[in-house]
């Protein structure tokens, strides 16, 4: 173990807050964490997770040895000849056999940056199949769709975080930072003072409760109904004649359909459509237009339904209608939730896409990145599918027969959990590189051993644009081997053309340069440059000093205006929206990330929050026979968990909330639909019919 100091960052989620690694001392073998006080985004402060998050390093759950499934059925050690030989002969094998896509990649949006773009290169020269995705189609792929639909260009924030310190009203859609992301809460401190905070949320969340006392207005809407909430507020600002024309005339397209779009969402309407009284929605249209300083941002809470494109596009409507977009002071943004959610959409992960967020279909981008990688263009594969697509071809006729998985648990994470299960059970060979047994893992033929994140080097790329430095701590175990010298000896021995280094920095020196002239150009950047400490925000092409505000004088479509796009609400018949019906959210908390792979190896964290709580109003759990702390058991068509009641009054009479970062009979996506938003694939996560009753044990 080195005894210096390390500056790095979480790893977990997207704020990527600044921390510094110590040396265990003689009396504590444990790594000390200590928030970096110069990381704008945090300035010291770090949430459970992030104080914690040494712990996994020393897990006693770690795979230290490839694993390979004997004929016995077990998982055992093996080693990496052995291991790497059969992987290679079993995809060249399949497809001989059965054709090119007949193998796939599924990687995660945790991934470094040179990791994703690896991981993308290698499918498609190595593999020579357009079966890649990953699993932030789970998280930003609606909010992706409809910032490159209106803006030309998709960053979440595309201004710095602390732009929000000076804001005068802030309004948060579908996004619970208060227990996902505590140290944002601090970035608005200054629009509670201001009593500007609105938050829009069917639960009274930690951050909803951020309005009390006059910090703000609180909205708690139907589950689903945030398109028709958004298409009312843009009503009203019309009808009160609060837009900003001359922004409208000189910045964008579009409006006229858009004004006639929102016509029939009269303040009535909205309230019998959403539940949110109309003086509420009168008291916020104001509030947005007239506040000096106003934000929009929007969450999953609003984004994981099939109209989560429309609804997040709704949103960027409004934020236009305002002229809030590309004015220093104000914005609209997305909150991205993986730790590198941002960058792993932006260098070839994706099913439609190449490095530099460039279009697979752009004749000139495959001329680009094939140049770089020294390949023909015509041998990079055209388009695949999205993800839920990809694992609905798993193990079927004509479909996909091999998976290697990397960072990714889709056991948990992925919706219709049992389908996903039985999907890949059905494969010919499923290889997982993880650090630990993951629900997934524990269902894989081939289990990769690969290191942690203070046991390696790379970039990643925060919510804000920003790109960052992750360093290397300590060592990681002997057995373990990086991603990238995995992904170098599988290619070598399928023959692929190209160079394949291991050495991080030169990967995203080639990143660099295949992102260069694209949307998220990396070209200046170097770990040399990112070491100096710099504030990368891309685009930073060679020769800049990059970008941390977006738009300040034209948006990326060739006009340089921003587009607005007409949204139509879903049907009123929608059985979620009917009395008597209970809608389920699913959800984070505070200790857990994402699948729970990591957080529920920590002791502090797991002790916190041990068990899946289904979150019930007292009124309906006491017409359904329910008490608190009581054994329930939920369902759907496609399945049943078994968990226990939370009664709250934080949350609506009609809805329930359920985490999902349980695995087991707790698992939420046993309950969820692999039904999907038709423009960017987004699974439906935050508006699941169900039944709940109770039951005797659990
Ligand atoms: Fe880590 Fe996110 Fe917590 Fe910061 S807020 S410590 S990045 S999990």
């Amino acid at each position: 173990m080195d005894r210096v100091t390390t500056a790095t960052h979480c790893p977990y989620c997207a704020l990527q807050c600044g921390m510094s690694l110590g040396a265990p001392a003689a009396d504590h073998p444990g790594i000390p964490v200590v928030g970096g006080r110069d990381f704008p985004t945090n300035r010291g402060g770090l949430c459970k997770k992030g104080w914690t998050s040494a712990e996994v390093l020393g897990t006693p759950g770690r795979v230290t040895r490839p694993l390979l499934r004997g004929a016995d059925g077990r998982l055992a050690e093996s080693d990496w000849d052995t291991v790497l030989d059969l992987i290679a002969d079993r995809l060249r094998a399949s497809r001989r056999e059965h054709g090119a896509d007949s193998v796939a990649v599924f990687g995660g949006g945790g991934l470094t940056n040179e990791k994703a773009y690896q991981l993308g290169k290698f499918a498609r020269l190595a593999l020579g199949t357009s079966r890649i995705d990953y699993n932030g189609r789970f998280c930003m792929s609606s909010a992706a769709a409809a910032g490159n639909r209106a803006f030309g260009v998709d960053r979440g924030l595309p201004f710095p975080v602390t732009d929000l310190d000076d804001a005068d009203t802030v309004l948060i859609l579908g996004s619970n930072v208060a227990a996902t992301m505590p140290p944002f809460v601090a970035h608005l401190a200054g629009v509670r003072e201001r009593g500007g905070l609105i938050i829009v949320d069917p639960r009274r969340s930690a951050t909803a409760a951020l309005t009390d006392d006059g910090a703000g207005i609180h909205l708690q809407p139907t589950p689903g109904s945030d398109l028709v909430l958004l298409l009312g507020l843009l009503h009203l600002v019309i009808a009160e004649d609060l837009v900003d024309h001359d922004y409208l005339a000189e910045r964008t397209s579009g409006w006229e359909g858009v004004r006639r779009s929102t016509a029939p969402w009269w303040p009535e309407a909205v309230q019998a459509r959403t539940g949110v009284p109309v003086e509420q929605l009168r008291a916020v249209a104001r509030r947005l237009a007239r506040g000096r300083g106003t934000f929009i941002l929007t969450g999953r809470g609003v984004e994981q339904h099939v109209d989560g494109t429309d609804t997040a596009t709704a949103a960027i409507n409004l934020a236009l209608a305002l002229g809030l977009v590309g004015r220093p002071g104000s914005g609209y943004g997305t909150m991205t939730g993986q730790g590198n959610g941002q960058g792993g959409r932006e260098h070839g992960q994706k099913c439609d896409q190449l490095p530099g967020y460039r279009s697979i279909s752009n004749p000139a981008a495959r001329e680009h990145v094939a140049a770089v990688w020294g390949v023909d263009a015509a041998t990079i594969p055209g388009p695949g599918v999205p993800a839920i697509r990809l694992l609905r071809e798993l193990g079927e006729p004509g479909g996909v027969r091999c998976l290697l998985v990397h960072g990714s648990n889709v056991v948990v994470s992925a919706p219709d959990a049992a389908a996903v299960r039985t999907a890949l059970e059905r494969l010919d060979l499923l290889v997982v590189c993880d650090f630990v047994l993951s629900e997934t893992a524990a269902l894989a033929d081939v289990v990769i051993p690969v290191p942690q994140w203070a046991e390696e080097e790379g970039t990643m790329t925060s919510l804000e644009g920003r790109v960052l430095r992750r360093r290397r701590a300590l060592d990681a175990p002997d057995g373990v081997r990086s991603e990238l010298w995995i992904l170098r000896e599988l290619a070598a021995r399928l023959d692929a053309p190209s160079v394949w280094s291991t050495e991080p920095s030169v990967v995203f020196d080639e990143l660099a340069r295949a992102s260069a002239g694209g949307l998220a150009d990396y070209s200046g950047l170097s770990h040399e440059l990112l070491d100096t400490g710099v504030a990368a925000y891309w685009p930073y092409p060679t020769g800049s000093t990059g970008t941390p505000r977006l738009f300040l004088d034209r948006f990326a479509h060739d006009d340089g205006r921003a587009r607005l796009v007409p949204v139509r609400a879903r049907a009123a018949d929608d059985p979620a929206q009917r009395d008597g019906v209970l809608t389920l959210i699913t959800g984070r908390l505070l200790e857990h990330y994402q699948s729970g792979a990591q957080t529920r190896r920590v002791p502090e964290l797991q002790d916190a929050q041990p068990i899946a709580r289904l979150q019930i109003h007292p009124a309906t759990a006491d017409r359904l026979g329910i008490a608190d702390e009581a054994p329930v058991e939920i369902s759907t068509t496609r399945g049943t968990v078994r968990c226990v009641s939370q009664l709250s009054a934080d949350i609506r009479h009609d809805t329930v909330f359920l985490p999902f970062h349980y695995a087991g009979a707790e698992s939420a996506n046993l309950l969820t639909e692999g039904a999907v938003d038709p423009i960017s694939g987004m699974p439906e996560f935050k508006r699941t019919t169900v039944t709940v009753r109770p039951v005797g044990g659990v």
